[in-house]
């Protein structure tokens, strides 16, 4: 049914109900096989520091490509992932290819940048997370500091094994960053707790920034926060020159987002340097502006 649609039109949820269990029921059959096929890849996107206009890290960023359906949005599957518990395998095989592919590029002889890789809340969850953190860095012999897991405010909530499990990763030496800032059950209670380095702000709250003053008020009320609690921030969304300007100005330390570069392939993303270098000199306010 889907694939005579074409594969671009493809869709988990149809209202034909049938067809719905069906499809899912397929889907998932499709999602048990996709690692030993090597449907998977990972894309990266670049994340700019707005001092020195330097690539600082990269999120890794996966995409499925099914055989037949054509390319499925991590989106529509990673739900599906989590409810089935393929989400284990599936986010073990992301840590292990984004350490390798950052190691790669270090040994390539690029200025060393970290590598950030989302977690899911069953991943969190999961027994042996931080060994098999462990395992991997030493596996591929990539510094932990090189290594950022994201992961989003509503993971954690007020339970103490989630904060447990945190402390355990940060003692391990990679950083931690929160995902979707500002979209979730924000308590400032648990922040002051968490072991983090990291704040994302949300692209909900950039989208806009640059017309809604309230969306302004957010984005400067974070950044002002997240440097009083020690932590770095960066904005996620970044479209347009007007955002970049913006964040500068309020002294935002890193930036993510279509302005810069879409996720890419390892082999064009690297290629992609020079361009996004040139985008931050070009449009980017210099250190004495910004004061
Ligand atoms: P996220 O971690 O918040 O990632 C940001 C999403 O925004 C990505 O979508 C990225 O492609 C998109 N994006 C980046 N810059 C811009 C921009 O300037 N404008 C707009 N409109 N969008 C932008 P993507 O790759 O489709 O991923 C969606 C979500 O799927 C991610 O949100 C993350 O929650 C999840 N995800 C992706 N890869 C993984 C993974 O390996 N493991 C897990 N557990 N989740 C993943
Ligand atoms: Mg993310
Ligand atoms: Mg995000
Ligand atoms: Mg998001």
């Amino acid at each position: 049914q889907a694939k005579s649609k074409g594969k671009n039109n493809f869709q988990f949820y149809r209202s034909n109900h049938s067809n719905h269990i069906f499809e899912r029921l397929e889907i998932e059959a499709d999602l048990r096989k996709a690692i030993g096929q090597q449907e998977f890849e990972l894309y990266y996107q670049p994340k700019i520091n707005l001092q020195s206009g330097r690539i600082s890290g990269t999120e890794a960023l996966i995409r499925w490509k099914h055989a037949e359906k054509g390319m499925i949005s991590p989106a529509e599957f990673i739900p599906l992932a989590e409810e089935t518990g393929l989400i284990i395998p599936i986010g073990e095989w992301v840590l292990r290819q984004a350490c390798i592919q950052n190691k790669k590029w270090q040994d390539d002889g690029l200025d060393p940048m970290v590598v950030s890789v989302n977690l899911s809340v069953r991943q969190l969850y999961q027994p042996n997370l931080v060994d098999m953190v462990q395992d991997i860095l030493r596996e591929t012999d990539l510094d932990p500091y090189y290594l950022e897991l994201e992961i989003t405010e509503s993971m954690i909530m007020d339970t103490e094994r989630g904060l447990k499990v945190l402390h355990e990763l940060k003692d391990l030496g990679v950083q931690i960053s929160l995902d979707d800032f500002g979209t979730g059950y924000s308590s400032l209670h648990y922040l002051k707790d968490f072991p983090i380095n990291k704040l994302k702000i949300d692209q909900s709250f950039v989208r806009n920034s640059t017309e809604d003053k309230n969306d302004e008020a957010i984005i400067k009320t974070i950044i002002v926060m997240a440097h009083q609690l020690d932590f770095e921030v960066i904005a996620e969304g970044v479209e347009t020159v007007e955002h970049l300007g913006l964040l500068q100005r309020n002294l935002c330390n890193e930036a993510q987002g279509y302005l810069f570069s879409k996720p890419l392939p390892p082999k064009d993303f690297i290629t992609n340097f020079d361009r996004m270098k040139q985008i931050f000199d070009q449009n980017g306010i210099s250190e004495d502006d910004s004061r």
